[in-house]
Order: C-alpha cells, then structure tokens, then sequence
C-alpha cells in the first residue's frame, strides 16, 4: 500500500512539472522557422537548376559549375579548352 501512495505522489509531481513546462511551449508554437514558400516543386534540400557542361555535355549543378562569358563548363579544365 505504501508504494502506491509513493507512485501516485510520483506520477502527481510528473503531472505538475508538465504542467509547469507546458505554457512557453504552446505560446510558441506558431512560429515555425522554415515554413516552404509554396506548395508546388520538391523541396528536397536538393532542388538545385542543373547546367550542361558546353564542352562534354554533362549536366552538373549550377553551383558546381564553371562559368566562362555565357557558356557553363563542368571544370576548369574544360573552360580553358573551349
Ligand atoms: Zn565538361
């Protein structure tokens, strides 16, 4: 019987510290950090344009390639050969 009443005097502090712990939570809880822009594309973290290289035609991310005047290259390499 003497552990029930430790139990129940247990379970009423865990019950009081959600309590106490709860409001700043749910005052906050509209402000989302990074809601999407919009519904339409895949948002993947990945949703980058792909460039073709001007010299081999490979296609590469944009933010990989190189650029040289209009033309898009997927190296150095291949921008000092055009
Ligand atoms: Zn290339």
């Amino acid at each position: 019987m003497r552990l029930l009443f430790w139990l129940g005097l247990a379970l009423l502090v865990i019950l009081a510290l959600k309590k106490k712990i709860q409001p700043p939570a749910a005052s906050s809880g509209h402000a989302e950090p990074d809601a999407p822009q919009g519904p339409q594309g895949p948002q993947q973290g990945t949703a980058e344009s792909m460039v073709c290289c001007a010299h081999c035609q490979i296609y590469l991310p944009a933010s990989e390639a190189v650029r040289r005047g209009e033309q898009v290259y997927c190296s150095k390499e291949h921008a000092e050969l055009a």
